[in-house]
């Protein structure tokens, strides 16, 4: 059993050290570092400091795509849909959406770059965060993505004109298109010497899940069931995402990670934040890791109600299920 965490928003390399200590001295394993286009373009050799600085304090070093393309999760927006604006997604209205299509080969250039800076960096894995089509639409109904590239692909696949309304067809070729973009990516990390883990956004489909747990170069498949923002009931979500993860998981003997909400927690969820925890861990996943560091304290937009004495909580939590490992 491992334990980690998500780190970002500090590129001053004293602090680094300072937190990197204090999170190996708690008990944690891993930290999954943030890169995102800006720091891609502009803190490069501060990444690959803040990657040596982990490792030198005992962690594994895991970085991030995080919001590249608008295609991954993550709070950092996106550059390179505007200076390369052919690889952005095209809604069902013909409309460009800010987010990079997996089948445009640019965006799989692009992306090639990345991954070659990270294994440069000497990070241990990429954490492949929430791959995901555009979705965030204001008016219902509307899909992603018809461009060209997904033209010319579903043409290819199934030698018929690519639909205009929305169909089960449309469906599996969208799925189909995150699995063929997660299986270059996570084939190129593997030629660049950098191990791969994924996380799927929760709610997925057994069969989806499945078919990414199958990729060859894929080590571990993680998924983050952040129950309170999605206003579930703790307990039973977490314990549904995780036998279906473990499920997937196991067909293919890949390990499997939980992701525990600490942010946007409201004050009177924290034990429930702390007891969904213990879930993962019974259930046998091979490691817990908390997004993010104090409870994001210091990034205002989903900072938790009272980070303090959650995170406080989540310490010792850690603390105290590092010693039974
Ligand atoms: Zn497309």
């Amino acid at each position: 059993m491992k334990f980690g965490v998500s780190y970002f928003g500090n590129r001053i390399l004293e602090y680094v050290e300072t937190d990197m200590r204090l999170l190996k001295t708690i008990g944690f394993d891993f930290v999954v570092h943030t890169y995102s286009e800006n720091d891609f373009e502009f803190y490069e050799k501060t990444m690959h400091e803040i990657v040596k600085i982990t490792k030198d304090e005992g962690l594994e070093a895991w970085l991030d795509p995080w919001g590249l393309g608008g295609f991954f999760g993550g709070e950092a927006y996106s550059s390179w849909v505007l200076k390369y604006s052919n690889i952005c997604q095209i809604d069902s209205i013909f409309e460009r959406v800010p987010a990079a299509c997996p089948n445009n080969d640019m965006f799989r250039k692009l992306i090639s770059t990345w991954i070659k800076s990270a294994a440069e960096s000497g990070a241990d894995f990429i954490f492949w965060d929430e791959p995901h089509f555009y979705q965030h639409f204001s008016k219902s109904g509307l899909w992603c993505c018809r461009c060209a590239s997904c033209v010319k692909k579903f043409n290819e696949l199934y030698n018929s004109k690519f639909p205009l309304k929305k169909s089960t067809r449309i469906k599996f070729f969208k799925m189909e298109s995150i699995i063929d973009f997660l299986s270059f990516a996570t084939d190129t990390a593997e030629k660049e010497n950098i191990r791969n883990a994924i996380c799927i956004l929760p709610e997925a489909e057994e069969s989806f899940l499945t078919k990414v747990a199958s990729l060859p170069n894929l080590e571990i498949l993680a998924t983050d069931p952040y129950g309170i923002l999605f206003g579930k009931p703790l307990k039973d979500y977490v314990k549904n995402e995780t036998r279906k993860l473990q499920r997937a998981a196991k067909k293919y003997g890949k390990k499997t990670q939980i992701w525990t909400q600490a942010f946007k927690v409201p004050h009177e969820n924290h034990k429930e934040v702390i007891k969904a925890m213990d879930i993962p861990l019974k259930l046998g996943a091979d490691s817990i890791a908390v997004w993010g560091y104090k409870a994001c304290k210091y990034i205002s937009s989903i900072s938790s109600e009272f980070p303090d004495e959650l995170w406080g909580m989540i310490e010792e939590w850690v603390m105290k299920n590092e010693e039974n490992k």
